[in-house]
């Protein structure tokens, strides 16, 4: 009898910490994210003083702006960024373990050790240049996690991919085998970043409609996999050489929640115009 009461209570606690979360989720409104990658940019004068113009031109804003420099910038710009609202700071990369022989790496824990809160994971950079697979994506995506900080996923077709058509089922494979083995809570703290690689670094931007047409695809796979109340929390950014001139066409889209940027996050005044481009509520 007592066993009995025991698993009762048990049950019911189960059951309420199940709803609390599920009640959290339904409250979310999906937050506007604006995420610089610097690349493999600027010295720690230049990264400082850029840091610091954006610092001082933002206005108030809604939209989150995270800004992804190079190793070296991660603790000054998080100082530099504390206390400031709605600014964050990223990595744009770490290694798959915790810790160890891996000469010339960086962990997760390390990044958030200087104060960083993201860190963009998948870029097409790193899958073309430094091989990396889906699988180790995955192992990437688990450990930054673990060490509390949110993964900027990235994903995105090939000029030869979208030509053939087949660039739901390329995008859908990256989702699956990088990100879908996660449960809903972790799932919930990734951002997408959807970046059609024909369109990085070229000057040829996706349209609005083709934009859209992903972002509404991405969002509808994480539907199924997660559930339409976790599809609709969930942060989807373009990138692919958005710009202060096409940010807003592109950001109007209803499944687009805002960008990941290139070239156009190494000059403050472009990036804070793309900050505020998004569509007045
Ligand atoms: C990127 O590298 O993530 C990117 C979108 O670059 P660009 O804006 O320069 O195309």
């Amino acid at each position: 009898m007592e066993e009995n009461l025991k698993i009762g209570i048990c049950l019911r606690l189960l059951l309420l910490q199940k709803r609390n979360y599920q009640n959290k989720i339904k409250n979310m409104k999906r937050q506007k994210i604006v995420a610089g990658n610097w690349k493999m940019n600027l010295n720690f004068q230049e990264g400082r003083d850029l840091a610091s113009e954006i610092i001082r031109s933002m206005g108030p804003t809604e939209v989150l702006a995270i800004l992804c420099p190079p190793f070296v910038h991660l603790n000054h710009l998080s100082v530099l960024a504390n206390g400031v609202s709605n600014l964050e700071i990223g990595a744009q990369n770490c290694h798959q373990v915790a810790s160890g022989a891996y000469t010339g790496e960086v962990s997760a824990s390390m990044i958030k050790s200087v104060g960083a809160n993201f860190v963009i994971i998948g870029h097409s950079e790193r899958r073309e240049f430094f091989n990396e697979s889906d699988n180790l994506l995955a192992e990437k995506v688990n450990v930054v996690l673990q060490n509390d900080l949110r993964p900027i996923f990235c994903c995105g077709e090939k000029l030869d991919i979208r030509e053939a058509g087949s660039h739901e089922a390329l995008v859908g494979s990256q989702l699956e085998n990088g990100l879908f083995h996660l449960d809903s809570e972790a799932f919930s703290k990734v951002v997408i970043a959807y970046e059609p690689v024909w369109a990085i670094g070229t000057g040829k931007t996706a349209s609005p409609a083709q934009a859209q047409e992903m972002h509404q695809f991405i969002r509808s796979l994480i539907a199924k996999k997660y559930g339409s109340e976790i599809a609709e929390a969930t942060t989807i950014l373009y990138g692919g050489s958005c710009k202060p001139d096409n940010a807003s066409e592109i950001f109007s889209q209803p499944d687009v929640d805002g960008g990941l940027i290139g070239g156009a996050s190494l000059k403050a005044k472009d990036f804070v115009a793309i900050l505020g481009s998004f569509p007045k509520q």
